[in-house]
């Protein structure tokens, strides 16, 4: 998975981001509930003005595995 680096929040040049779990989700295409299907979802949050400047799952590999990824 590739490092994405956020210096600085768009909104309001605030520096300190912070980066809190959201939530689970599961794939929308194949749902199952196997452990294996699911990821967690994280947020990075301004702490100066609250903006969610990104939203990512940090294992997006448990959502498809790779030879089987939408196109
Ligand atoms: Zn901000």
């Amino acid at each position: 998975m590739k490092e994405v680096k956020i210096g600085t929040c768009p909104f309001c040049g605030g520096e300190e981001l912070i980066e809190s779990n959201v939530s689970s989700m599961t794939s929308g295409v194949c749902v199952s509930k196997s452990e294996t299907r699911r990821a967690i979802l994280f947020a990075t949050v301004c702490r100066d003005c609250g903006s969610v400047v990104r939203l990512f799952c940090k294992t997006p590999e448990n959502l498809y595995p790779k030879k089987e990824r939408r196109e």
